[in-house]
């Protein structure tokens, strides 16, 4: 799930006006970006495999304690540029939303504790088996973002440049997720 993620940030924007988009698509992705870095440094790897069969090894950023750390790291930072308690909860939340997320897609590489400590067995679904079905969502999920948003936007009587943002994002996701489904094999 990539779409997913970034979807639940623009349908948040009604809920707190105040935030910059900008922070509403990262926070989702918070726990991918501390992935990445700890990818680089080795304590973590992708073992590449066909759409959605990606191995990964995150038991540190990926774990239900990572998770939670990187909210309250993420809730601390907002409170701190936005001062705004609200905001800071709301990005914080949407930080920790990639954790269950991903548990329905990926393949039993989730872990409770860093590093999998006390060696408990590791979680996910695995719904990236159906891959087709996880893109439909997808897109599905990144239209409805962008209807709730494009609701909001005409509530609060905002320009026209207020819709383009989203709607660039989801146009631009929807098409790299349609490739993706061309790319199947049959
Ligand atoms: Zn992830």
């Amino acid at each position: 799930m990539f779409l997913g993620h970034f979807a639940l940030g623009v349908a948040a924007k009604p809920a707190a006006p105040a935030l910059p988009v900008g922070a509403l698509l990262i926070a989702p992705q918070a726990m991918d970006l501390v992935f990445l870095p700890l990818v680089a440094v080795g304590a973590e790897g992708i073992e590449q495999g066909d759409y959605g069969q990606d191995g990964i090894d995150a038991l540190y950023s990926h774990s239900i304690v990572g998770a939670l750390l990187i909210s309250v790291a993420v809730y601390l930072l907002a409170k701190a540029v936005w001062k705004s308690t609200n905001g800071a909860w709301l990005l914080a939340l949407l930080s920790f939303s990639h954790w269950p997320i991903d548990l329905l897609v990926h393949h039993r590489d989730l872990s409770i504790l860093p590093g999998n400590a006390g060696d408990f067995s590791l979680m996910g679904f695995g719904l990236w088996d159906y891959p087709r079905a996880i893109l439909t969502i997808e897109i599905v999920l990144a239209v409805a973002a962008t209807v709730v948003y494009w609701g909001w936007a005409r509530r609060a009587r905002l320009s026209n440049r207020w819709y383009l943002g989203p709607s660039i994002v989801t146009v631009l996701f929807a098409a790299l997720a349609l490739s993706d489904l061309g790319r199947l094999p049959a």
